[in-house]
C-alpha cells in the first residue's frame, strides 16, 4: 500500500513537472531606446548633451515631413515621433535637426537582430528596433533565469554596439511588450504569469496593445475606462461594437491572454561583409570582392525564394566609420550580375568623391524584397 502510494506519488510529480514546462511560456520583448536618435548620438557624441530630433523630410518644402525619433532631452520639450517637423521646431528651436539615415540604421539593426536571435529559442523581428524572443526552453520556464538572460542581452548590446534597450519579460507577447514599455529608457521589467493581473490593473486602457485613441474613445462612451472594466465587459457587447474578431481580442487582451506565437518572419535583407586583406582606397582593388559576394547573396536569395530591388554597398573605414550607398533596380531581380554591376558602379561613384576614404571592410546587402509572382520576369528569358 505504502509502496504503491509512493510510486503513484512519483508519477504524479512527474506529470506536474512536464506539464509545467509546457505551460510556462516565457517571452521577451526588446525595444531599442530612441533608436535613430541614439545612433546619431553615437556618431556625434556632442549631440547627446542637447535635444536631438531625427526627421523624415518629405522634400516638398524645406521643413515638411515628420519627426522619426527624438532623444529624451527633446522629448522633455514635448517633441515626439510622428509630429510634423514644423511643430517640433517650435517646441525645441535650439535642438539639432538631422535627416534620417535609414541605410545606416538598417545596417546596425541587422547586426543587433542577429545578436538577439542568438539568445532565443524562436525569434521574431517586429520592426527595425523591436523584437520578440521565445526563451521558454532556454530559461527552462524560469522567470529568474529569464531575468538573468535579459541582463546578459542588455550588457552584450552595450558591449558590442554601445546602445541601450528596454526589455519586458512575460508569459506572452502582449504582456512582454507592455512590460518593455513600462520603464524606459534602459528598463527591465519582468511580469510573471501570476503577476499579470496586478500589472494590467496598474496600466491605463490606452496602454493595452490594440487600443488606440479611437478605440479608447469608443470604450469610454460605453463607460469602460479601465482595463479591469474592459475585462468585465460581456464579450458579446464588445463584438457588437468592434466586430467578432476584434471584440474577442479586446476581451482576451484585457485578461492578459495572448496566444500569438513568436514566429520567424522571412528575412528582410541578405548581406555579406568581408575584411580586406589590406586597407584600401582603390575602388578597383575592393571591387574584386564584388563577384564572390554577389554570387553568395544571389544564391541565398534563390534559396529564400525572394526577389530584391535595392542593392547596397557597405564600407567600414580604418576609423570604423560606417558608410552605405544604395541603388534601386527598375524591377525585382535575383541576378548575381545585377548585384555585382551595381556594386562596382556604387564603389566608383563613392571613391570619385571620397578618394581619401580608407576602407577596411567591404560588404554588400540586398533588400526591398518581393516574392516571385507567377508571371515570367525579364531575367527568366
Ligand atoms: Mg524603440
Amino acid at each position: 500500500m505504502g509502496l504503491c502510494g509512493l510510486v503513484g506519488g512519483t508519477i504524479y510529480i512527474k506529470i506536474i513537472i512536464s506539464s509545467n514546462l509546457e505551460m510556462n511560456r516565457i517571452i521577451m520583448h526588446i525595444d531599442l531606446d530612441y533608436f535613430y536618435a541614439q545612433l546619431e548620438e553615437l556618431r556625434n557624441p556632442q549631440l547627446a548633451q542637447k535635444p536631438l530630433v531625427v526627421c523624415m523630410y518629405s522634400g516638398r518644402t524645406l521643413d515638411s515631413g515628420a519627426v522619426a525619433s527624438a532623444n529624451y532631452a527633446a522629448r522633455q520639450l514635448g517633441v515626439h515621433a510622428g509630429m510634423p517637423i514644423i511643430y517640433a521646431k517650435k517646441k525645441a528651436p535650439a535642438a539639432a535637426f538631422l535627416p534620417a539615415d535609414r541605410p545606416h540604421y538598417e545596417d546596425v539593426s541587422g547586426r543587433i537582430m542577429a545578436l538577439f536571435a542568438g539568445f532565443a529559442d524562436r525569434f521574431e523581428q517586429e520592426s527595425i528596433d523591436e523584437a520578440s524572443l521565445d526563451v521558454s526552453a532556454k530559461c527552462a520556464g524560469s522567470y529568474v533565469e529569464a531575468k538573468k538572460l535579459a541582463e546578459k542581452i542588455k550588457w552584450k548590446l552595450h558591449e558590442d554596439e554601445r546602445l541601450s534597450c528596454s526589455v519586458g519579460v512575460g508569459p506572452n507577447k502582449l504582456i512582454a511588450k507592455m512590460a518593455a514599455g513600462h520603464r524606459k529608457p534602459d528598463g527591465l521589467v519582468v511580469v510573471s504569469s501570476i503577476e499579470v493581473k496586478d500589472f494590467l490593473r496598474s496600466k491605463a486602457i490606452a496602454d493595452l496593445h490594440g487600443v488606440g485613441e479611437k478605440t479608447a474613445g469608443a470604450l469610454a462612451q460605453k463607460g469602460i475606462k479601465t482595463i479591469v472594466q474592459l475585462a468585465a465587459a460581456p464579450v458579446s457587447e464588445l463584438q457588437e461594437s468592434f466586430g467578432e474578431k476584434r471584440g474577442l481580442l479586446l476581451h482576451e487582451h484585457a485578461l492578459g491572454i495572448d496566444n500569438d506565437p513568436v514566429e520567424e518572419k522571412a528575412a528582410r535583407q541578405i548581406s555579406r561583409i568581408v575584411t580586406l586583406r589590406e586597407n584600401s582606397s582603390d575602388p578597383n582593388a575592393i571591387a574584386v570582392h564584388c563577384s564572390p559576394l554577389a554570387a553568395d547573396i544571389a544564391r541565398k536569395a534563390k534559396d529564400a525564394n525572394v526577389l530584391f530591388r535595392t542593392i547596397t554597398i557597405l564600407l567600414v573605414s580604418d576609423r570604423i566609420e560606417n558608410i552605405t550607398r544604395s541603388t534601386t533596380l527598375p524591377g525585382p531581380s535575383q541576378s548575381e550580375v545585377d548585384i555585382s554591376d551595381s556594386c562596382r558602379g556604387l564603389l566608383g561613384e563613392f571613391f570619385e568623391k571620397n578618394s581619401q576614404f580608407v576602407c577596411r571592410r567591404f560588404g554588400i546587402r540586398v533588400s526591398n524584397f518581393e516574392e516571385p509572382k507567377a508571371q515570367k520576369r525579364i531575367f527568366e528569358y
